[in-house]
């Protein structure tokens, strides 16, 4: 496997040896800025190994070949961006042809060993769906023609074979996997945590920045399964976790901005109310499913709908699994409860206590503009 030091490939370490599987693992030195990121997966192979775990490490230096690379996460002078990992302009931090490269040596290493000790060899690399979009090279399609490519260019190439265990996964999905093996192998995840790096512009001592795409990811999946990042920042958690979730409502906000017409927006992002009798479900009696307008949550369905009369589209209940949120709202002078998707927190509308008694006795008062019917035979 390639160890890069952060937090992805050192999971799938972990995953690889709760499998019981042999482990070797290649890092690759190739002039990056975020070179500390070798020191820290030295640290966790020496941790492992004093944990009785036995992983073999090489460092390969790439850095005379690649430092003709054009890169802001090699050159100089070339400054990181910094914000959502999202962004057009983190793909400046793409390396050209990076994972065929890496690749390239772990297979001539992969098979190596399969023909030494008469075995097959899996090459498994941490690449997940988060990386896609930025990084072509982390794409499953590019690792099939790869595979396929090295098959036809190489004898004995049924002993290799590759394995991408995160593939559809993203960074919250990849630490749970990671703190299940923690558990299993009986090794400590803050400290194994602590020993890795995600930052591209760490400073002079390592530390994140938390503000580059990749660390603003890392801080969220970290938030997501309720932990404090071990790793070591040049402010103190509570300050790089409030800026990411900044970062973070800010790239939301420019996207509903973007998808959402100034009704929609309006309603879902800013609490507000469409008028009476003026929402397009209001009268709407078709058989369907309504879905959440922002994130396409299922919140209703046309069996929960009945007609109340009040000017806005009814429901006497939730879909199954909506799980819509609940929150007392005190605005206008009122005692009210304002209900909120689950999902992506789009304002919906409110509770009242005047609905269907047959059906509990509750009218779900819901804005049309946060609403997205599908019609469908239930
Ligand atoms: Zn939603």
């Amino acid at each position: 496997m390639a160890l890069s030091g952060g937090m992805d490939s050192t999971s799938l370490l972990l995953r690889l040896l709760k499998e019981g599987n042999e482990v070797y693992c290649i890092s690759y030195e190739y002039g990056q800025k975020h070179r500390i990121e070798i020191d820290r997966s030295v640290l966790n192979i020496k941790y492992l190994r004093s944990e009785n775990f036995n992983v073999v490490h090489q460092i390969v230096d790439l850095e005379g070949a690649m430092s003709i690379f054009n890169s802001s996460l090699l050159n100089e002078g070339y400054d990181v961006p910094e914000g959502h990992y999202e962004e057009e302009q983190m793909k400046s931090t793409v390396v050209p042809n990076r994972n065929a490269i890496f690749s390239s040596i772990l297979y001539g290493y992969a098979l190596s060993l399969a023909v030494k000790h008469e075995t097959n060899v899996k090459i498994a690399l941490g690449v997940h769906s988060g990386d896609h979009a930025i990084y072509p090279d982390c794409r499953p399609q590019f690792y099939k023609a790869l595979e396929h490519a090295f098959q036809i260019g190489n004898w004995d190439s049924e002993k290799v074979s590759f394995e991408l265990p995160y593939i559809d996964g993203d960074k919250e999905s990849i630490l749970l996997d990671a703190l299940n093996s923690c558990e299993k192998l009986g090794v400590d995840f803050d400290t194994i945590f602590s020993n890795t790096n995600t930052s591209y512009n760490p400073d002079s001592e390592g530390r994140s920045s938390g503000k580059s795409g990749a660390d603003i990811e890392r801080i969220l999946a970290f938030k997501a399964i309720g932990r404090i990042d071990p790793v070591e920042y040049t402010e103190p958690w509570e300050v790089v976790l409030s800026n990411a979730v900044k970062v973070e409502m800010i790239h939301k906000d420019q996207y509903y901005r973007e998808k959402l017409t100034e009704l929609q927006y309006m309603v879902t992002r800013q609490g507000g109310t469409e008028r009476a009798f003026t929402g397009i479900y209001d009268k709407e009696s078709r058989e369907g499913i309504y879905r959440c307008i922002c994130c396409e949550h299922i919140l209703f369905t046309s069996l929960n709908k009945y007609d109340s009369g009040c000017g806005w589209p009814a429901f006497h209940s939730e879909s199954e699994g909506a799980e819509i949120i609940r929150i007392q709202d005190n605005s206008m002078g009122m005692s009210r409860i304002e209900v909120r998707c689950s999902k992506c927190d789009a304002h919906l509308g409110h509770v009242f206590q005047d609905g269907p008694r047959s059906y509990g006795g509750e009218r779900y008062c819901i804005n049309s503009a946060s609403l997205d019917f599908e019609e469908e035979s239930l």
